[in-house]
């Protein structure tokens, strides 16, 4: 792709918007850009149908034309700038005919860096950048100085929002490699930068794991002395990684640089040792994590190195992390009562994911598990479910084929194939004592009950709130 100049945003700007997609990124551009007074189109593969909440959200906008359901040259020939999704193929014959007839090129996000006022802290990595950048903004925001916003691939778009941004603002912005790979031509450079680990991922776009590491090390690549990056000690691989910035650490303690580091061995108070500018102490940081999972406190360690960098105080990390229950639907703690918390883990949907979640629980576990059949092999969920759960219970298409795999193991673990969420709450209550955790980690899609994991989790959430309003 062609390298991205400043856009032009002089009002009656031919501006095309190339995938509107559903993560809000396609229609906070189209929003921000008509309302600078360009003449947007909005052009996706997808129809109306399916992106219909995204085309609800332009409803009532001037200046949009729309192009769905196909992309047309014209679309991509006679403009001044193409605001492309990070999702879309650098090697696009759409992107091509821009490139070669002129038009800028640029992302949602290649848009917000250019205009930002505020300092950055972007986060990559292949698994937990959603959980560390939004610890670090409730760091920041608990430390109550100045504003703090998030944004980038956790959803969304910061682009209107821009007006109310200072320079004096920090913005942690979550970044995925697709959204790297744009920033790397724009030579985008955060004041601090944070990698969570690298593990393969996305090969079907980046065909290699070298071309993936090379979009995810754009994230250091441009930084400068006056920058810090705070890298994994602990994966081998980022643990290599080299930037001009100052470095920084997370993980397991080596015993010497400066980070945020854990012991070997976790007891429920977890201590990390602190070594960030002025800072040199012990901290509690397991009794501060609310989320459960050896997993989150290594996002925490990561958070608070980069928070503390940014000039948050250790009461701030504390407050910060006492505060963030999680985001939704990930191990998401949504109640807690009577001795018992509930958690939402409704994205949940493959048997891997059931069995991290277990994982990261000591006390017992009261299981909703079970719903849309995907076809897969739901042997080695029943396994993990039979091993960790106290008691299960079973909801949706696969309700009968979890329960006779349970059986065939022979397991004695209580258990009940319910008929619906709300039977399935009331049976895990009445399984339940003070202690125990009740746990949202079906393990299948939600497509048989629910439109989406979204609907099938707020459900839950409601039936643990009116639970703890009822006692
Ligand atoms: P991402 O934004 O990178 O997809 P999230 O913070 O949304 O990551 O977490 C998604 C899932 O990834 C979690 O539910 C958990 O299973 C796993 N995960 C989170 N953090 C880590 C980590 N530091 N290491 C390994 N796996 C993790």
């Amino acid at each position: 792709m062609a390298d991205t100049s400043s856009p032009t945003l002089r009002p009656g700007a031919r501006v095309t918007v190339m995938g509107l997609g559903s993560f809000g990124g396609g229609v906070g551009a189209a929003r921000f850009l008509a309302g600078r007074g360009a003449q947007v189109t909005v052009t996706d593969l997808r129809d109306d149908e399916a992106l219909a909440d995204s085309c609800r959200q332009l409803d009532g906008v001037p200046g949009i034309n729309w192009r769905l359901g196909e992309h047309r040259e014209e679309d991509f020939r006679d403009v001044d700038l193409v605001v492309v999704n990070p999702a879309v193929a650098s090697e696009s014959p759409w992107v091509e005919i821009a490139r070669q007839s002129g038009a800028l090129l640029t992302t949602e996000i290649g848009l917000f860096w250019q205009l930002n006022p505020g300092r950055t802290i972007a986060v990559t990595g292949s698994n937990g950048k959603s959980t560390t950048a939004a610890m670090i903004h409730a760091i920041l925001d608990a430390g109550g100085e100045g504003r703090t916003w998030l944004g980038g691939n956790i959803g969304g778009s910061l682009l209107e929002q821009l007006d109310a941004m200072a320079s004096t603002d920090w913005v942690v912005l979550e970044l995925s490699s697709f959204q790297l790979e744009h920033l790397d031509r724009q030579k985008a450079a955060a004041e601090i930068a944070v990698v969570t680990n690298l593990t393969p991922n996305h090969l079907d776009r980046h065909h290699t794991l070298d071309a993936y590491r090379h979009a995810k090390q754009a994230i250091l690549r441009w930084q400068s002395p006056g920058q810090a990056a705070v890298l994994s000690s602990d994966d081998p691989d980022v643990a290599g990684w080299t930037t001009a910035g100052c470095r920084l650490g997370f993980g397991r303690d080596t015993g010497c640089g400066a980070g945020v580091f854990l012991g070997e061995f976790a007891d429920a108070d977890q201590a990390a040792i602190v070594r960030v500018g002025e800072v040199s102490r012990e901290i509690p940081l397991g009794g501060w994590v609310r989320i459960p999972g050896r997993h989150n406190l290594h996002n925490a360690a990561a958070a608070t190195a980069a928070a503390l960098l940014a000039g948050a105080g250790i009461a701030d990390v504390r407050r910060g992390l006492q505060q963030f229950a999680g985001l939704p639907h990930r191990l998401q703690l949504v109640a807690e009562c009577r001795g018992r918390r509930f958690y939402n883990d409704s994205l949940a949907t493959t048997p891997e994911s059931v069995a991290v979640a277990l994982a990261a629980f000591d006390d017992p576990v009261v299981l909703l598990a079970g719903g849309y059949d995907k076809q897969i092999p739901l042997a080695g969920l029943a396994d993990s479910i039979g091993e960790h759960a106290k008691a299960i219970a079973l909801m949706g298409e696969t309700a009968g084929m979890l329960d006779r795999h349970l059986a065939d193991q022979g397991n004695q673990i209580p258990r009940s194939v319910c008929g619906s969420l709300e039977q399935a709450f009331a049976w895990a209550i009445a399984q339940s004592s003070p202690g125990d955790n009740i746990l949202l980690s079906p393990g299948c899609a939600s497509y048989d009950w629910f439109t989406s994991f979204r609907e099938r989790g707020k459900a839950f959430e409601q039936l643990a709130r009116g639970w703890r309003q009822a006692a």
